[in-house]
């Protein structure tokens, strides 16, 4: 089975639902080290996206991946909406004219990080979702390198996803609103990079599922 906008209200229901299920620990965590309002942040920018996921089935990837950015960018406030909306927004313009493969896809995705980096003027351990998503980066670069298949290729992201959130918790915060904690924030999950690992990790599933079931 391709993988087409067709299936972008099943991943952004399982997005919303991975988002709620997580909701209190994720506010706790954002709560000890930020202002507490990311869950909420995203929240509202997922609401949105659903009540265009049918208008977004109508669009390629490249259409989809720019109206998804733009949605973020006036929805989600807060530091990481204009982060995601960068991200989306790269994406597209990354996309444009190319088919969508796992090689393409690994340049296309790394392009929308190095965009946030340069947006957010952050880097890998700085103690945010950048560093979950610079990893992701660079596995999905690898798994091209090394030709393994798509849901191979899940499976390590899903993987490195989960060890780079649990590295977060002893990084200083140089970035952010957690950052002016200076020392007191380590010992913290960053709530930024837990949503990215949970929201990859839905991703990771919702693709899995589709590639496993029958065309
Ligand atoms: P705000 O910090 O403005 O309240 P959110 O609460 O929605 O925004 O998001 C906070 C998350 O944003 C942090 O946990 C961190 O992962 C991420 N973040 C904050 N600043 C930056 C930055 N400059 N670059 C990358 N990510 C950042
Ligand atoms: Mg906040």
């Amino acid at each position: 089975m391709p993988i087409t906008t067709a299936l972008l209200p099943t991943l952004l229901q399982a997005i919303a639902d991975v988002i709620e299920a997580n909701a209190e620990e994720i506010t706790a965590l954002d709560q000890a080290i930020g202002d507490g309002d990311h869950v909420y942040n995203l929240q509202r920018g997922l609401n949105a996206l659903l009540l265009e996921s049918h208008t977004l089935t109508q669009l390629d990837w490249v259409a989809a991946w720019q109206k998804i950015g733009m949605t973020l960018m006036t929805t989600v406030g807060g530091a990481s909406g204009s982060l995601y909306g960068t991200l989306f927004v790269k994406m597209s313009k990354a996309a444009a004219g190319q088919p969508i493969t796992l090689e393409t896809f690994a340049d296309i995705f790394t392009q929308g990080v190095e965009a946030m980096k340069q947006r957010g003027k952050a880097d890998i351990g700085e103690k945010t979702m950048l560093d979950v998503l610079i990893p992701v980066a660079i596995s999905l670069q690898q798994a091209t390198a090394q030709s393994l298949s798509v849901s191979a290729a899940l499976q390590a992201v899903t993987h490195v996803s989960l060890i780079s959130v649990e590295a977060t918790r002893e990084l200083l915060a140089t970035k952010g609103r957690a950052s002016f904690l200076g020392e007191r924030s380590r010992g913290h999950i960053d709530a930024g990079a837990k949503t990215a690992q949970l929201m990859i990790n839905a991703i990771a599933t919702v693709i899995t599922e589709q590639l496993a079931s029958p065309a």
